[in-house]
């Protein structure tokens, strides 16, 4: 049987490895259990495309991204400078991309996490992979193990188990019966930044993958027709509907119901629109007219998919036949998890004293860009910390 840590820390993602970093420079005794056989994998894909591990903006704006003002103090504590910072201590230099957002020059999160587990390793955090928790054995946390079960009691736990996507990569949000069944109040999971779906006909399968580019997105309220939100930028069409940054920035609206609607044309006003198309030979054909108007090749097949009555009257409001939101284990990220009601501002959960939680198992949202790395390193390095001072300091009984 292992020795009993002092600390345990149950999930290897950003959050937990965060978490169990501030336990070990407190001097803490910590072990962290793993259910993959290696650590951070969602972490990693995250940085396949480029990790963004932060945004460099003002904090007013910086704090407003998120929709829990719990998650301020914490924050305060570890925001985009102490993100950069603690990057650059671990060999990583960083910059900040036109858009604010900031990425390490490797653009990679393995050179990152090879240096981050090191770091832990001399550190004296033990990590132990394959160690799967599967719930409450009275106080004891109860394990599957390649060893066979264990169970463990600690003095004080640490859950960073993820949220509800890419279940694949680990966050397999297993253990919300488990918590709820010890009183603790778990929000119903909800996708966020996620594509949306659209039933193609068979036409629109050559333009699969490409970019639609400069044009502004719109989130109409499905009834009083009120712009809810805005943003010009690109996105994807896909074989299942449509993806990628500009949709991911107006998503709440659209998950809540509006619909989408696209001005393909955002630099010309509609008059300027019927002056050049009165300026078109007569005998001219729409895929011609179209381009000339300065539309591509994935443009003019939108607009061909859902106006080909009448092509030329919704370039600047074309709305697109959503169906609803991409599956949640699809979603880069989740809004629900363990509600804030549940836990004290440490991050105790109340109903079980010493066990604390951080990262995308808390109920937060906020948009892609870094927010979601920077606060799942916030809330690990808070839960630590407060795990690590109650640990110094007990409750008296
Ligand atoms: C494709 C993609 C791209 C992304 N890009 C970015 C980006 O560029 N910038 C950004 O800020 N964010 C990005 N994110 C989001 C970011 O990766 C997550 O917000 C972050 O990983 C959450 O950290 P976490 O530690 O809370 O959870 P996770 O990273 O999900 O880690 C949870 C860990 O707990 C383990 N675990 C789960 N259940 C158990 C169990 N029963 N026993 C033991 N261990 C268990 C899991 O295996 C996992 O290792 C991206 C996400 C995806 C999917």
């Amino acid at each position: 049987m292992p020795p009993v840590p002092e600390a345990l820390v149950i999930g290897a993602g950003p959050a937990g490895l965060m978490a169990a970093e501030e336990l070990a420079k407190a001097g803490v005794p910590t072990v962290v259990c793993e259910a993959k056989p290696t650590v951070a994998r969602k972490f990693l894909m995250a940085g396949k495309s480029g990790l963004n591990v932060t945004k460099d903006e003002p904090w007013d704006s910086f704090v407003t991204r998120y929709d829990s003002p719990r998650l301020r103090p914490i924050l305060a504590g570890f925001g985009p400078a102490e993100v950069r910072d603690w990057c650059r201590a671990l060999g990583q230099e960083v910059f900040t991309g036109s858009s604010g957002r900031v990425f390490p020059v490797a653009m990679k999160a393995s050179p990152l996490l090879r240096a981050w587990v090191r770091r832990l390793t001399t550190q004296g955090v033990e990590l132990r992979t394959r160690w799967r928790w599967t719930g409450f054995d009275g106080a004891a946390f109860r394990f599957d193990t390649p060893e066979g079960p264990q169970s463990l009691t600690p003095k004080v736990a640490i859950l960073a188990l993820g949220g509800a996507s890419w279940q694949r990569l680990g966050s397999e949000a297993a253990w919300v019966p488990w918590l709820r069944a010890k009183g603790v109040t778990i929000t119903d999971w909800q996708p966020a930044n996620m594509g949306f779906r659209v039933d193609w006909s068979p036409h629109m399968t050559q333009i699969f993958g490409q970019p639609v580019k400069g044009v502004v997105l719109k989130a109409i309220h499905a009834t009083s027709r009120e712009v809810l939100d805005q943003h010009r930028g690109e996105f994807v069409i896909s074989a299942k509907g449509l993806e990628g940054g500009g949709i991911y920035s107006i998503y709440k609206p659209l998950r809540d119901g509006a619909a989408l609607a696209l001005d393909l044309l955002p630099d010309l006003t509609q008059d300027e629109i019927a002056r050049r198309l009165s300026r078109m030979k007569p005998g001219e054909s729409t895929g011609n007219r179209l381009r000339k108007l300065g539309l591509d090749r994935a443009q003019i097949a939108l607009v061909m998919e859902v106006s080909r009555a009448d092509p030329f009257a919704h370039l600047k409001h074309l709305y697109i036949p959503l169906q609803g939101p991409r599956s949640l284990d699809e979603a880069i990220s989740v809004a629900g998890g363990i509600a804030w009601d549940a836990l004290t501002d440490d991050l105790e959960l109340k109903a079980l004293p010493g066990t604390f939680a951080a990262g995308e198992m808390l109920d937060w949202e906020a948009p892609t860009g870094g927010y979601l790395l920077t606060a799942s390193w916030a809330t690990g390095r808070w839960a630590g910390q407060t795990a690590a001072r109650r640990l110094a300091s007990p409750p008296r009984t």
